[in-house]
């Protein structure tokens, strides 16, 4: 069944109008947060039924995260993370510290997660935004399960914006969190260190455009697409 969409408010630390997923018939609907200087898209999934969440990549402004959750009664089931830059993972410890809830993230990405801090720094970002990632209490790598709100995610591997990087395919809901692999009309910087060009051309050949075009794709930074859009129109790398 398509849906659709209502214009997504771009306002940082501002819940979105528009969630994903509501009325599809399934139990969880997607809610975004733009977070932290870096307009990094915080990914909420609600089960409303239940009223609890799952937070992907909250990158900082973890209070507005929290308030969210807290106006909607939901509590906090566990936390996601696609890859640890700073921007994905630099409101982690701040949410542990609100409620421990288990961390699910690779664990070739602990250089990252222990440097949030500093790199923040570096980017000259408010003192204090940002704190170091705690290490995953579960550790990915591709082909798990992930199972929340009576649907499943599938994780895949997607290395080259970053040397750990994953993606949270729900079938169900027909979208795949991104992270920062493909953008609308432009794909993630590999120029950092660990970063691989052919390889991230690579995981999006393979892992995201093998996928139904249809799929709703929601990125890290900027508006949600498709994958038919983006194997039409993207730059950087084209479908067959
Ligand atoms: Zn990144
Ligand atoms: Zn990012």
């Amino acid at each position: 069944m398509v849906r659709a969409q209502r214009a997504w408010a771009h306002r940082r630390g501002r819940a979105r109008d528009g969630d994903f997923g509501e009325g599809v018939g399934m139990g969880v609907r997607i809610e975004t947060i733009e977070v932290t200087p870096l307009g990094q898209n915080c990914r909420i999934l609600v089960d409303d039924e239940r009223q609890c969440a799952v937070i992907v990549d909250p990158g900082g402004d973890a209070n507005e995260i929290i308030s969210r959750l807290e106006s909607l009664q939901l509590t906090l089931e566990a936390i996601w993370l696609t890859h640890s830059h700073l921007d994905h993972c630099g409101g982690v410890a701040d949410l542990l510290d609100y409620k421990s809830v288990p961390l699910y993230g690779h664990r070739i990405e602990h250089e990252y997660r222990s440097r949030v801090e500093s790199i923040a720094e570096m980017y000259q970002l408010p003192p204090g935004a940002m704190r170091n990632c705690p290490e995953p209490d579960h550790f990915l790598e591709g082909g798990e399960k992930l199972s929340f709100g009576g649907v499943e995610f599938e994780v895949r591997y997607t290395p080259g914006h970053s040397p750990g990087h994953l993606v949270f395919v729900c079938e169900a809901l027909g979208v795949i969190v991104a992270g920062d692999t493909l953008f609308a009309g432009s794909i993630g910087r590999t120029d950092l260190p660990g970063g691989n060009h052919e390889q991230l051309l690579e995981s999006i050949r393979q892992e995201i455009y093998s996928l139904p075009d249809a799929t709703r794709v929601l990125p890290g930074h900027g508006p949600d697409t498709s994958v038919g859009n983006e194997k039409r129109a993207n730059p950087f790398v084209r479908g067959v």
